[in-house]
């Protein structure tokens, strides 16, 4: 892949409606973007893969109707490792109003093979949005409950400055 600067609300725009084409009858998909641009460095096609895979997983969680949304939003103060410096990171949520992850798959869904579809998973798609964003130099969080599930990929924002 080709790492490229890229604003974040335009990638998200992009690619509505081929999310949308993703989803079975009575899921809708928001989108709630930041007014502030958020230019990130990253792969173009590994970031449009690593949202199909999460809005196919909540896609997939929704029982019978339910909603989606993407949220992007800038975060001040991220410490991406332990120890390192805080930053300045561009947010993209993806959110479900499924029934949630159970706590105690919680620590194993970015594991490869990690499945709970049975024939109907690999197991594989979390593990690989976890590889990209962390290529990206951006880190993967997960919040989930029996209200839905939060996923939150954070990439620091991109400066010009030297
Ligand atoms: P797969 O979709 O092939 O099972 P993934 O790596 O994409 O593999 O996801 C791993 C597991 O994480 C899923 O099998 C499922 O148990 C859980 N999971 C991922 N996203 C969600 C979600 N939005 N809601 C509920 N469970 C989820
Ligand atoms: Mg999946």
């Amino acid at each position: 892949g080709v790492t490229t600067t890229a604003n974040l609300n335009v990638l998200v725009t992009d690619n509505k409606v081929i999310l949308e084409k993703s989803l079975k009858p009575g899921v809708d998909l928001e989108l709630k973007l930041s007014e502030e641009q958020l230019k990130i460095n990253l792969d173009v096609g590994d970031f449009e893969d690593a949202l199909l895979n999460m809005v196919i997983n909540a896609n997939q969680a929704i029982v019978d109707s339910g909603t989606i949304s993407i949220t992007t939003y800038r975060e001040d103060n991220v410490i991406l490792a332990q120890g390192s410096d805080v930053v300045s990171c561009a947010v993209c949520e993806v959110r479900d109003d499924g029934p949630g992850i159970p706590a105690e798959n919680l620590d194993r869904i970015f594991e490869p093979f990690f499945s709970t579809k049975g024939a109907k998973g690999t197991g594989l798609g979390l593990s690989q949005v976890y590889g990209f964003v962390k290529r990206s130099g951006g880190t993967i969080e997960v919040e989930s409950d029996a209200g839905g599930s939060r996923f939150q990929m954070k990439f620091p924002v991109h400066s010009t400055a030297s």
